[in-house]
Order: structure tokens, then sequence, then C-alpha cells
């Protein structure tokens, strides 16, 4: 039986791509080991997002390089693969296997070209309509499953990488995912997450063409599953049905995940963003008017080429209007092929950190001020796991916050297993800028 060893950097889309690329090995023979010098086929699969997600890859194939002498394979997947193709292998010789995910379908091909000897296999067409479907998906956590329903982006913004490594959109039938999501509840599945890089960009190729509100209160509806969340959700395409959907179904989690780079209208205009302050402004209106308590989360780009100080400002100030429940803060980072390398006025790097920072502090005390909103309130959680060096289970709130709690009822736990994958009520007694403690609440 082969072995192979598979790393993943990145996003959840990777995550879950490696989950179908290891149930597909799986089910040609292969079998997964955790260590690189156990393995004879050796798989990155990668993150090209920014600069220093792409270098990760560069340093982990020098750190093993030795090990390609003693006849392992080393295969490069991913965005990186796609973005950097073929130079890899003049840039690391002992790779073997260059392949982004518009190619994933042609896997089982690919991996035949590998055993048959062949050291310079390459998938790197984006000329695809396919998705990669696969009944043999190796699912990492026994409780929640990611389904993705859309591949690809459409949009061009113009410091982002993921058009050119990732193809052009591409949904999956409405009856796929939902037979997918079916299948997963009556495996014990309690949570799915449905995936996409504009996972609300949604549109059913098939007659039914339903569009992305449809699709997730229809998943908020099948038997067995208590939480349906959705990931990530672009501004331009964020109708209100899906605020209505969130509010009457309360399988579907209250959290959206809008990401708004910036406040400021002239920069979301360089950054080819499709949308305007006030049109995103308006979305997050519709989410305060909810009936549900929805936590806005959100990513911020800092830096970008140009900004000024009054722009930059704007942002500070967009954030202290909707007080977002948590944001993702990056520096901007200069990525190949994208129309901000060419910008002029590039701002420079220990000014980023400057905004950064700034940007940082303040959202801070936001959080400690909306965290301590929290204290003695009940929150339901699925408990994730047990942190023995605190003495406390995980969970994690419909809202997406960690709640870490201690349970005095129960018997100490002899394993994580104990309460992992139940739901249970926790009354809130502390709170800290990034989670919330508490006791769990026994009627
Ligand atoms: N499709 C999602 C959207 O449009 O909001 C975002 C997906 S992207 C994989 C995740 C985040 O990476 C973006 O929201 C952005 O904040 C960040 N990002 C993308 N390109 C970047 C760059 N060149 N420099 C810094 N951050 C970047
Ligand atoms: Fe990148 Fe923009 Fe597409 Fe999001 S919408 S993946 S930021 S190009």
């Amino acid at each position: 039986m082969k072995k192979f060893y598979i790393e993943t950097f990145g996003c959840q889309m990777n995550a879950h791509d490696s989950e179908k690329v290891v149930g597909t090995l799986l089910e040609k023979g292969y079998q997964q080991v955790d260590e690189v010098e156990n393995a004879e086929l050796v798989l990155y699969n990668t993150c090209s997002i920014r600069d220093k997600a792409e270098q990760k890859v560069f340093y982990r194939l020098q750190q093993f390089k030795r090990e390609a002498g003693k006849g392992k394979i080393f295969g490069v997947l991913g965005c990186v693969a796609q973005q950097e193709g073929e130079r890899i292998f003049e840039r690391a010789p002992h790779v073997s296997l260059v392949a982004g995910s518009a190619s994933y379908t042609k896997l089982p091909e690919m991996l035949i070209q590998l055993e048959a000897g062949n050291r310079r296999v390459t998938g790197l067409s984006l000329d695809t309509t396919d998705t990669f479907d696969t009944p043999f998906t190796s699912r990492d956590n026994p409780h929640r499953a990611y389904i993705t329903i859309i591949e690809g982006c459409d949009k061009s913004c113009a410091y982002c990488v993921v058009p050119f490594t990732r193809g052009p959109e591409r949904s999956r039938t409405s009856e796929s995912v939902l037979r997918e999501a079916r299948s997963l509840a009556e495996s014990g599945y309690s949570e799915v997450q449905l995936l996409g890089q504009n996972v609300n960009s949604y549109r059913d190729p098939s007659p039914a063409s339903w569009d992305f509100a449809r699709l997730l209160d229809e998943t908020g509806k099948i038997d067995g599953l208590k939480r349906v969340r959705f990931t990530t959700s672009h501004p331009r395409d964020f109708g209100k049905s899906i605020v209505d959907a969130i509010d009457e179904n309360e399988a579907l989690c209250n959290h959206v995940h809008l990401p708004v780079q910036s406040g400021s209208d002239s920069v979301l205009e360089r950054m080819q963003r499709s949308y305007s302050r006030a049109e995103y402004m308006r979305r997050i209106e519709w989410m305060k008017k909810a009936r549900r308590d929805i936590a806005i989360t959100t990513d911020i780009i800092v830096g970008f080429p140009g900004e000024t100080d009054a722009e930059f400002n704007e942002t500070l100030r967009l954030i202290n209007e909707v007080e977002y429940e948590s944001m993702f803060i990056f520096k901007y980072s200069k990525r190949p092929n994208t129309p901000a390398l060419q910008y002029e006025d590039q701002i420079p790097e220990e000014e980023k950190t400057r905004r950064f920072n700034l940007l940082q502090e303040q959202q801070r005390s936001i959080q400690l001020r909306r965290n301590a909103g929290y204290v003695g309130k009940r929150e339901q959680v699925h408990v994730e796991g047990y942190n023995r060096a605190t003495n406390q289970w995980i969970g994690r709130t419909s809202q997406h916050k960690t709640l870490n709690f201690t349970a005095a009822d129960l018997p100490a736990p002899d394993s994580d297993k104990t309460l992992t994958g139940k739901y249970l009520d926790i009354l809130v007694t502390r709170a800290g800028p990034n989670s919330l403690a508490g006791e769990s609440v026994f009627e």
C-alpha cells in the first residue's frame, strides 16, 4: 500500500479540497501517514493570497528536499501550483506534480501518470465547467462538515489572485448540494458549512435555478441538521432575502462574514470592489434590524496602494459604526498578475504596520465592550473539544463565538469525546476580547 502525507495551507476552501483529495487517494488504495519521513507521496495544498502564505510552501519544499533523494514523490497543489505553474519545477526540481484546484477531477489520472514514473505531471487548465464533486471525501471532523456549493470567482478585485488561481465561478446543482447535506445528516453530522469564495453568488445551474437564500433555507430544513453556516459572502450579491431566511429558520446560524475591505469609497473604487460604502451599510442595517441578533464579522486590508490617512480614517469610522463581532486585518500584499501591482504610491511597510495596529487596538476595545454584553446570558454551544491546559470545554455559539466552559456536575472527562459534538446551554460568566467563558446550565 502506497503511503501519502498532505499538509494544507490557507482557507476553509483549501481545507475542504484536501478532504476531497485525501478521500480520492484513500479510494485509490493509498494510506495517509502523519510524517513526511514515512510517506512515498508528499503533497502540499497551498495558498497564495498573500506573499507570506506563498513563501511557506517553498520553505517546506526546501526543508524536505533531502527526502526526495530517498525516492519520495513531491506534489504542489492549490493556488501556488496554479499561479506558478511549471516554474515550480525550476525552483524546486524535486517536485513531480503541479496541479491547481480546477484540475482535481483529473487527480486519479494524474496519480496513474506518477505511478508510471512520469516526473513532470501537471494539471493547470482553468478552462473548466466542472466542480470537484466526489463521493470519497474524507472529513476531518465527525460533527461539522464543509460542503462546497460554488467554486472559483468571477469578480476582479484589483489586489486578488483568486480569479487567476481558482478559475471562473461554477455552482453545483441544488439537488447535488441537498443530497450531500442529507447524507451528512443521516450519517450523524449536525452542523454543515456551505462554502464558496463568494458563497452568496451561488446560482443553481439546474432548471430549479435557486438563488443562495433559497438553497440556504432548504438546507436549514433538513432533518438532523441543527446548524447551517456559510462563508464568505460578497457584499454586492448580499440580498435582504438572506437576512429574512436567517430570521425565519433557526437552524441557520446568526453569523454573517461580510468582508468590507475598506470604509472609503475612493479606496473601494480603486480596489474594484463593485459596491460603495453606503451600499455596504444598507446591508449592515438589514442585519441590525433583524429579529435575531446577527453577529457580523469582516476582513479589512490596510495600506492598499495610495490609501491616504483620510481614507484610512474612513475605515476606522466605519468600524466604530458597525461594531463588528470580530475581524481579520491584512496588510496589503503585492500579488502577481493583479492590477494593483501596477498602482503607484505603494504604502511603506512601517505605515501598514501602524495602521494595522491602530485598527487592531480599536477593534479590541469594541470586542471587549460587545463581549461584556453577553455576561449573564445563556448561550447554546456546539461542543468542539476539551482543553486540558485550562481544564475547560471549548464550545462554539451560533454566532461563531468561542465559549469556554466548565461543567461541574459532570464527571471529569477521561477523553475529549465525552461532550464533543453535543449541544449545551451555557451561562456566560466572563468575557475577554476574543472569547467568552461560562458554566454549563442544568435545569
Ligand atoms: N471572496 C471574499 C471577498 O470578496 O470578500 C474574500 C476571499 S479572500 C480568499 C480572503 C481575504 O484575503 C480577503 O477578504 C482580503 O481581505 C484578503 N486578501 C486578498 N488579497 C489580498 C492581498 N493581496 N493583500 C492582503 N489581503 C488580501
Ligand atoms: Fe478575491 Fe474579490 Fe474574488 Fe473575493 S471577490 S475572491 S477578494 S477577487
